[in-house]
Formats: structure tokens, C-alpha cells, sequence
């Protein structure tokens, strides 16, 4: 059992670098949890506070409920996987998982079993007598791994743990670390960059930027209902597209189109507040049909045309990029339909899909959102919608208040 709980942890280095702002999450036992975003955002910070191996600035840390601010990195009860996998090369792979175990003195026979255990696991059983230098990329790593898996830790930490492995090892990894966490059962926190990772190991990302959350969710979630741009355009290959314009009449006006796109009574209710303002229409890639494929049919009213200048070829798929004005458009078609040659292309759109950011705050138009923006306006009116009622009879009330004025008037 371990769960962990950060509570508005924060990072300020020495010399004032806010790495991370009001980080908070509750880590459910047994998940595991990828945090994810660019080079900078935080992970490997955040990855280091719960590990103490750096300080919390401010904020609280709980594993298993108990508070863990100050303990010690090896009171923690948490091992830590990293990129540079450092394993003792003269020694053998029985040796190097069995090492940290044999400087806590555990029992021999205990060791014994604890690294046969985790060689099954890992299906490292035949190289237990090989020295790292006769083992693969691979195989090193998960030996890495098993050394972590035989102290049984309450919580596993990993940090990039296969960015130094060639592409094709990565994804093999990819799915023996997924199947390695469902066989030890253990809580997991695991730091990438990589959104394809995060997508398929996660049972749910923390996608960072700049030090922030930006969302928590299950990878379908996150994919499917990005908080902002940013999710938007971090999660999904290729990402996201991005069609600047404004909204009239139950159309959507992309800038620099022609077209004009209708919006489902869905999408009219949804952009109730946005009539004659600008909003960005989000669209997948995937989500845009072409009009020669059959399901087009029904949907003109729903498309538009682009400029296409480049074709890239995928074997089953290929990617259309183009412009829309100053947006570009990227559709990912089936490679029967022969778009070579082809200047514009007109698609439409799967509007079951689609996903409306206001474009000076670039959050996501969403219901609730919605919802608490105009309570927030019913709170904090601003002087511009402040509508003055003047009373009929003069009351009480209002001689007073007329006195009030004219005191202040006089000042
Ligand atoms: P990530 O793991 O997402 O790439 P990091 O957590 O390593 O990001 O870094 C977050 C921010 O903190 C970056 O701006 C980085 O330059 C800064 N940073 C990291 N370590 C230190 C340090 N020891 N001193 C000062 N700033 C640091």
C-alpha cells in the first residue's frame, strides 16, 4: 500500500528560479503516474522533491499519509530509476541487483529469493552469471530496474528511464515496464518528455509547463478534453489544429477562408457568450475527413477548403500540411486518396470532436467554464456593466444615499 500526496509543493531554487508553483496531486495506490511536458517545465524537480533528493520549498509531501518534508531520501521507503543506468561493471547481473540489499544486510537466503523474483519478473533468469558488457541496451536497463524491484519500495520513481535506448528498444521497454508495474503492483511516478510515453504507459499524465500544472487526467481524457492550447497541442501527433476566427450567427468564420463553418446547436449553446467574437476552433489531424472519402457526404456545411504545399507519406497514412491564412492545417488521411499535385484541399470536419479555446486566455470553452465565468461577473461586476436602478418613490433609502453623494460631491 503507498499513496502520495502533494499538497501545494513548491521548488525556488538558490538565486530565485520558481521551478515549480503550487504543485498538487493525490497518487492513488497502485497508479502510475507520468508527469510529462518540454525540457524545463519541472518534472525532474518535482521527480527530486518526493524522491529528497532536493528540498521542498514550501508545500507538503505525504507518502502513505505521513508527512515526509524532512525525512531523509532513504527513510522514504522509494526507489529511483534514472537515464544513466550506472551498474557495477564487474560484477555480475546477480550481483548488482543483489548489491544494495547486501549493504542493508539482509538475510542471504531472503537476497536470494528477492533477485530470482525479480528476474523472472524481468525476464532476466539465463543472464544472472553475465557481466553488464555481454548484456543489450535492453537487458542493462532492466536490470537497472531490477535493482529498484528487489527492495521492494513503497513508491517507484523514474526519471526518463529510456531516453538512452534507440528508438525501437524504447518502444519494446515501453510495454515491459507497463507489464513489470502490473506484475509488482507498486506506485509509480515516472518523468518524460515524450507525449507518445506518457499516452501509452500512464493510468494518468500530469501534463507541466513552466513550473504549472496544466492538466491531470487519463491519457483518453487529456487527448480528448484538453484543458488549453497547450494540452492541445502537446498531447496527439501531429498536434492539434489551430483555426483563428470569429463566431456569427451560428457559423464559424475562419480568418483568411472563404468558408464559412456551421456549428451543431451543440456548439451555438456552448458559444452563447462568444456571438461576434473571436475564438480558436481546435481539430485533430485525424478528425478531418476529406471530400473523397464517403463519409464526407452531408457534411459540406461543415467544411472548408485549405492550401496545400506539403504531402508527407506514412505507408498507410499520409499527413496533408497546409494553410488556412496564417494557420496552418494538418489532415492525416489514408494514403489510397492521391492528393500529390493537389493544391487545395477541402475537408470537413467530425465536429463530435472539435474543441473551442478562447483565444486570449487559451483555455478550453467548456460548460463549466462558462458557468463560472458568469458567476464570477455576477460577483465582480465591472463598473462598465453596473446598471444603476433608480428608485421610483423616494424613500428613506435613497434620500440617505442621495446625501451620502452630495457629501462626497462636495469633497
Ligand atoms: P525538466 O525535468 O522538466 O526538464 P527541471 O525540473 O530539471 O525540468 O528544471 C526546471 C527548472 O528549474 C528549469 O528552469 C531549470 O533550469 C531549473 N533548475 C533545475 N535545477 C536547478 C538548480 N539546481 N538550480 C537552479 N535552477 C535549476
Amino acid at each position: 500500500m503507498a499513496t502520495v500526496q502533494l499538497v501545494n509543493v513548491n521548488k525556488v531554487y538558490d538565486g530565485g528560479v520558481h521551478a515549480v508553483h503550487d504543485f498538487s496531486i493525490d497518487i492513488k495506490d497502485k497508479e502510475f503516474i507520468v508527469f510529462v511536458g518540454p525540457s524545463g517545465c519541472g518534472k525532474s524537480t518535482t521527480l527530486r522533491m518526493i524522491a529528497g533528493l532536493e528540498e521542498i520549498s514550501y508545500g507538503e509531501l505525504y507518502i502513505d499519509g505521513k508527512l515526509m518534508n524532512s525525512a531523509a531520501p532513504k527513510d522514504r521507503d522509494i526507489a529511483m530509476v534514472f537515464q544513466s543506468y550506472a551498474l557495477y561493471p564487474q560484477m555480475t547481473v546477480y550481483d548488482n541487483m543483489a548489491y544494495a540489499l547486501k549493504l542493508r544486510k539482509v538475510p542471504k537466503q531472503e537476497i536470494d529469493s528477492r533477485v530470482r523474483a525479480a528476474a523472472e519478473i524481468l525476464k532476466l533468469t539465463p543472464y544472472l552469471n553475465r557481466k553488464p558488457r555481454a548484456l543489450s541496451g535492453g537487458q542493462r536497463q532492466r536490470v537497472a530496474l531490477g535493482r529498484a524491484i528487489v527492495r521492494r519500495p513503497k513508491v517507484f520513481l523514474m526519471d526518463e528511464p529510456l531516453s538512452n535506448l534507440d528508438a525501437k528498444l524504447r518502444v519494446a521497454m515501453r510495454s515491459e515496464i507497463v507489464r513489470i508495474h502490473k506484475e509488482v503492483d507498486a506506485t509509480t511516478v515516472y518523468v518524460t518528455h515524450d507525449q507518445i510515453e506518457a499516452m501509452t504507459m500512464a493510468s494518468r499524465i500530469v501534463v507541466m509547463k513552466g513550473g504549472f500544472i496544466q492538466q491531470i487526467g487519463e491519457p483518453n481524457e487529456v487527448y480528448r478534453y484538453p484543458n488549453n492550447m497547450f494540452v492541445a497541442g502537446f498531447i496527439g501527433t501531429p498536434a492539434m489544429n489551430f483555426l483563428h476566427g470569429r463566431v456569427e450567427r451560428g457559423c464559424f468564420y475562419p480568418d483568411g477562408s472563404d468558408d464559412k463553418i456551421k456549428l451543431t446547436d451543440e456548439q451555438i449553446k456552448l458559444l452563447a457568450n462568444y456571438e461576434n467574437k473571436r475564438v480558436v476552433y481546435g481539430i485533430r489531424p485525424e478528425n478531418l475527413i476529406y471530400e473523397k472519402d464517403e463519409r464526407f457526404a452531408g457534411l459540406e456545411d461543415f467544411s472548408f477548403s485549405f492550401d496545400c504545399n506539403i504531402v508527407e507519406k506514412l505507408g498507410d497514412i499520409v499527413n496533408v500540411h497546409g494553410t488556412l491564412g496564417k494557420d496552418e492545417v494538418i489532415v492525416k488521411m489514408n494514403s489510397k486518396y492521391a492528393v500529390d499535385g493537389v493544391t487545395s484541399v477541402r475537408v470537413a470536419i467530425d465536429t463530435e470532436y472539435a474543441r473551442f479555446f478562447n483565444e486570449s486566455t487559451t483555455n478550453a470553452i467548456t460548460p463549466e467554464r462558462n458557468a463560472y465565468e458568469e458567476a464570477e461577473v455576477a460577483v465582480n461586476p465591472d463598473e462598465e456593466k453596473v446598471v444603476i436602478v433608480q428608485p421610483e418613490k423616494k424613500g428613506f433609502f435613497s434620500t440617505l444615499i442621495d446625501s451620502v453623494k452630495t457629501k462626497f460631491k462636495k469633497k
